[in-house]
């Protein structure tokens, strides 16, 4: 039923449609309706350590939660908000309530978890990013450590020097910078040597077939080995089976996320699943 949903939406939203000039508004009024009347959620997917088994963090993936269309998936209309610059208040929303949650959580006893956002290029270019976060991490009390700013090497192609000197600053206050989907673009190696980065991301793409697929199993040792050298901490993402665990774990990648631990979940499960986790932890 979701699914027949997303595809309904999906068509609902053709760019084809957008570009006519009542599409275009239509949507573009949602979206500000969506923002006004607090229609967004972020849904939580664990990022699990693997020399321990145990749940450090999140990232906070978006969702809409549209009045007649149901859940509608970040790709169905992040590109519009970026399109429009919408993305910015959007995704100013998300890096405030991800650490305002996250802040949370130890009130009900958990681990302080790291929380990862993504970040849109369209927003690093347009909004100073140190003094925004500062002022939500002032605002929300988390602690700057727990924070993690996701970045995609288009972020990064951009205005190169301005954002190594936001980077830094971002740093020394003790936020972590990541770079996602690691190893799709042009000059992944370029970025990893010019920014300051705490952690990459090994894409998806490589470790679907990580197991059968003796180019990706050769690609991700390649990425382990890169990141470890630099002293840079390396995730795997789409992590679903328990073979590529195996693997990733035999190569020395140090955290997995993926539909093997859990899929993004809505917050109440996600603290659920924490609290499970913990308690095993407990236990053992
Ligand atoms: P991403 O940052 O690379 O996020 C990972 C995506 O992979 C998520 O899709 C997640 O649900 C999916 N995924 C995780 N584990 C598995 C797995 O084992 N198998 C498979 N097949 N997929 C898995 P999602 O939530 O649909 O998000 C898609 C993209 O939208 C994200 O890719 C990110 O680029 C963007 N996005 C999501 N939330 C935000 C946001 O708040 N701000 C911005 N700027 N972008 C966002
Ligand atoms: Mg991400
Ligand atoms: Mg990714
Ligand atoms: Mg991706």
């Amino acid at each position: 039923r979701a699914k027949a949903e997303g595809r309904n939406l999906y068509r609902a939203f053709d760019p084809a449609m957008m570009s006519s000039a009542r599409g275009e508004i239509t949507l573009e009024a949602e979206l500000r309706r969506a923002l006004a009347n607090q229609e967004f959620e972020l849904f939580y997917q664990p990022q699990i350590d693997l020399r321990t088994n145990r749940i450090v963090g999140a990232e906070a993936l978006i969702r809409w939660r549209h009045p007649t269309r149901g859940l509608v998936r970040p790709l169905d209309f992040l590109p519009f908000a970026e399109e429009t610059g919408l993305i910015i208040p959007i995704n100013e929303w998300v890096i405030a309530q991800a650490c305002s949650e996250a802040r949370g959580w130890c009130a009900h006893g958990l681990p302080p978890l790291r929380v990862a956002v993504n970040l849109s290029p369209v927003q690093f270019r347009n909004r100073n990013m140190v003094a925004l976060v500062d002022d939500i991490l002032a605002r929300t009390g988390l602690d700057p450590k727990r924070l993690e700013l996701e970045l995609t090497e288009t972020i990064l192609m951009h205005d190169a020097d301005a954002v190594t000197i936001e980077l830094r600053e971002l740093r020394k206050r003790g936020v972590s910078v990541s770079i996602d989907d690691f190893g799709t673009g042009y000059s992944s190696l370029a970025y990893v040597k010019k920014f300051p980065v705490d952690r990459i991301k090994i894409d998806q793409s490589f470790v679907r077939n990580l197991t059968s697929d003796p180019n990706d199993a050769a690609i991700v040792r390649a990425i382990v080995n890169l990141g470890h050298s630099l002293g840079i901490d390396v995730i795997a993402e789409g992590v679903d089976s328990a073979d590529q665990v195996e693997m990733l774990r035999a190569e020395g990648c140090e955290e997995a996320q993926g539909f093997l631990f859990a899929k993004p979940l809505p917050v109440e499960e996600f603290l659920a699943l924490v609290q499970a986790d913990a308690a095993v932890a407990r236990s053992a």
